[in-house]
Formats: C-alpha cells, sequence, structure tokens
C-alpha cells in the first residue's frame, strides 16, 4: 500500500489470521492504532510478531459469537473489519454451529459496537456465497446456488446472513457498513496445516511427498495474492461514494488445480507426483469473479501475477520470513 498517514483508531476482528495480520500492519503502516481480536482458533500469535512491537498495536483473546469485553465495548472506533471466521473447509466444517454463529452473531455484535461508535464497518464476505455457481464469471448480481444443508454451509449461510444483517443495519441509516466478496486468497502466513490448496500443495512438494489433488483436479479457482487483497479491503473501507456493495475483490486469473499443481512443481524445480483423493462434498467446480465492479466503484485490480505471487509465497514456505516487497506492496 501507498503510505498515506490516517489517525484514527481500527479494530480487527480475526486479526490474528492469515489475511487479519497482514490488514494490520498495513494499518499501522498508515499510522492509525489497531486493536486486533481473534479468538485463536486458526490464527496464531506468530502472525503478529511485526504488530507485536509496534506501539500503537494491542490484542484482545475473545471470541467475536460471545459479548465483547468491557475493553472493545467501551472503546471509540473509526474503522471496524469484520475477519473473524476460519475459511478453510476442513477447519470451519469441524465446528459447523461455532463457524454460524461466529459469522452471524459476531457480525451482530460487531455491527452494534460500530453503531454506538459510529465506527464505518466491513463485512468480509466470500465467494462461497455464490455456492455451486449457474454463472461464470460470478457478478455481484448472482443470488448463488448454496446448498443449504450441506456441510459448507454453515460457512456459506453465515456469510449470507451475515450480509442481510449488515445491509440491514445500513438500509435503517444505523452504520455504514462495506461489503466485500473475497475470492480465494493465498500468500505468507497461511498456516501450513490450514488445509487449503495452496498452503497443502506446497508443503507437500517442500516435503517431498505427493500433491494431494481433490477428485480429477480440472475444478478451478482463481487465485489473489494477499497484498493485493489488503489494498482492496482498506480502498473499500475509505471509498466514500454511495455504494456499500457487494463488491467482488479478487483476481480473475482462473487456473484448474492440476494447473496450480504443475505452476508450484515448475517454481519449485520439483518433478509432480499426484495422488488423487476423493472431490469433497458440494465442492463448486467453478470459481472467477467479475471484478467490472471493483475496477470501475473503487479503481481497484490485482497487480500480481500468479506466478510472481507464489514464488513469494513458496519462498515464505521455505524460510518463515516474509520480509519480500511483494507482501506489502499492494
Ligand atoms: P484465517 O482462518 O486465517 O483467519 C480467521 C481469523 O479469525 C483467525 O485468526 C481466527 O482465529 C479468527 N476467528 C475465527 N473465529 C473467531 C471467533 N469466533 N472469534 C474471534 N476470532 C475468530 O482466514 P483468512 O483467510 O485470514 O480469512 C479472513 C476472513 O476473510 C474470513 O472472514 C474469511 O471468511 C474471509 N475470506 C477469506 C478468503 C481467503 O481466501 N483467504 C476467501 C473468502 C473470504
Ligand atoms: N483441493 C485439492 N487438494 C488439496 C486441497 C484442496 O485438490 O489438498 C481442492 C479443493 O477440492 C477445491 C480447491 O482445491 O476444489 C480449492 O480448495 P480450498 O480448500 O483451498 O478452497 P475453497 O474450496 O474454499 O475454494
Amino acid at each position: 500500500m501507498t503510505a498515506i498517514l490516517r489517525k484514527g483508531r481500527a479494530l480487527v476482528a480475526g486479526g490474528a489470521g492469515f489475511l487479519g495480520s497482514h490488514l494490520c500492519e498495513a494499518l499501522l503502516e498508515q499510522g492509525m492504532e489497531v486493536i486486533c481480536v481473534d479468538n485463536f482458533m486458526s490464527g496464531h500469535l506468530a502472525n503478529l510478531e511485526g504488530a507485536l512491537t509496534h506501539p500503537k498495536f494491542s490484542y484482545l483473546e475473545a471470541d467475536v459469537s460471545a459479548p465483547l469485553p468491557a475493553e472493545v465495548m467501551e472503546r471509540h472506533f473509526d474503522e471496524i473489519y469484520n475477519l473473524a471466521c476460519p475459511a478453510s473447509p476442513p477447519i470451519y466444517q469441524r465446528d459447523p454451529e461455532h463457524t454460524l454463529l461466529t459469522s452471524v452473531l459476531g457480525t451482530h455484535q460487531l455491527l452494534q459496537l460500530a453503531e454506538r461508535t459510529g465506527a464505518r464497518f466491513l463485512l468480509t464476505s466470500t465467494s462461497e456465497i455464490y455456492g455451486e455457481p449457474l454463472e461464470h464469471p460470478q457478478r455481484e448480481t448472482y443470488r448463488g446456488n448454496v446448498n443449504p444443508i450441506g456441510p459448507r454451509a454453515c460457512y456459506d449461510e453465515g456469510k449470507r446472513a451475515a450480509e442481510t444483517l449488515a445491509f440491514d443495519f445500513e438500509r435503517m441509516g444505523r452504520v455504514q457498513v462495506r461489503v466485500v466478496r473475497i475470492f480465494n486468497t493465498y500468500g505468507p502466513r497461511l498456516a501450513p496445516d490450514d488445509g487449503r490448496v495452496v498452503s497443502n500443495l506446497i508443503k507437500q512438494i517442500q516435503g517431498g511427498g505427493s500433491l494431494t489433488i481433490y477428485g480429477d483436479g480440472l475444478q478451478t479457482r482463481s487465485f489473489c495474492f494477499v497484498a493485493d487483497m489488503i489494498a482492496g479491503l482498506i480502498t473499500m473501507m475509505r471509498y466514500e461514494g454511495e455504494q456499500p456493495g457487494p463488491i467482488n475483490l479478487g483476481n480473475p486469473e482462473e487456473v484448474s488445480i492440476l494447473e496450480l499443481a504443475q505452476r508450484i512443481s515448475q517454481l519449485t524445480g520439483v518433478p509432480i507426483d499426484l495422488e488423487f483423493l476423493p472431490r469433497p462434498c458440494d465442492d463448486p467446480h467453478r470459481r472467477r469473479p467479475d471484478i467490472t465492479k471493483a475496477k470501475t466503484v473503487l479503481g481497484w485490480q490485482p497487480t500480481v501475477s500468479l506466478d510472481q505471487g507464489l514464488a513469494s509465497t513458496i519462498s515464505w514456505f521455505k524460510t518463515g520470513s516474509d520480509a519480500d516487497p511483494l507482501v506489502t506492496s499492494g
């Protein structure tokens, strides 16, 4: 991000996670005071290593689906970012009841806090709200094809209900909201045991194992590098027009999972060895964002190619250091 100095205080719920920790650092770099709230279910203190030494950073261990601690409720905030929710399918399916309540109750509590303190509120919704899409690429006007009783529903329907809550608060004039629908994002700090495809494949190739491909590997995703995504989140939060969203944020470069495996093999120089496993239930076949709205409304589009982003991520998995310029240059 270009460092534009900014005063004020931000709350980042889910700030110890993959995206949240990069967001905390970007906001601190801009001069904001940042308070992170996280229950550390899929986030890690190690992600906050850089932020912890910053005088304007603090964190609180708390679950957003339970009443928020007084230390949070009694503070004034200018910006509230809600990223609290596990994003990896195996992790969010471990305790589906908690996942659904995290999205619904967590969003409700944070909206109420935003209303009380006059903060702007940004919800990180997801491309998963489109389910198994019958429209391709997906535009924001598409209403989706989610199985409401399947194993992914705790996440998909939780986010759909969270969007509903956000738009109800906006319509009632109670909170200024911003809603983004994030498409698959990857980069340094993806937890190695997270279970998502990029972290799985890189970890497997570096460990000398076979790459696990679920189904035939012809299903597609469109992968966005983390620095681009963080730039998009902040741009949307600060957007001053009448548009609360939803706005798709993602990289429209669509690849099959087999192609992703090939790219990782080429970049690491390790010959490809595949292990085909059953395809998870309700796993979408195709996914690619139409980002026309992000381009025209926000002037935002991704700048990091898949090969550049994968190279940076591979290097982070090898060294554990994300002192890579791609990480912070949106
Ligand atoms: P992540 O799992 O790394 O981070 C989520 C963070 O939220 C973790 O630190 C976790 O401990 C915390 N959290 C979970 N439940 C909580 C609760 N009840 N109370 C407090 N904290 C809680 O995932 P991520 O990839 O960083 O995703 C961040 C947000 O972006 C999520 O809301 C996710 O739905 C959304 N999103 C991410 C992607 C992606 O590809 N990364 C795609 C679509 C949407
Ligand atoms: N996937 C895979 N091997 C893995 C992990 C995932 O083939 O080790 C597939 C998964 O079935 C899905 C795609 O990769 O089709 C993306 O999965 P991920 O869990 O990263 O994200 P999501 O399904 O939420 O888009």
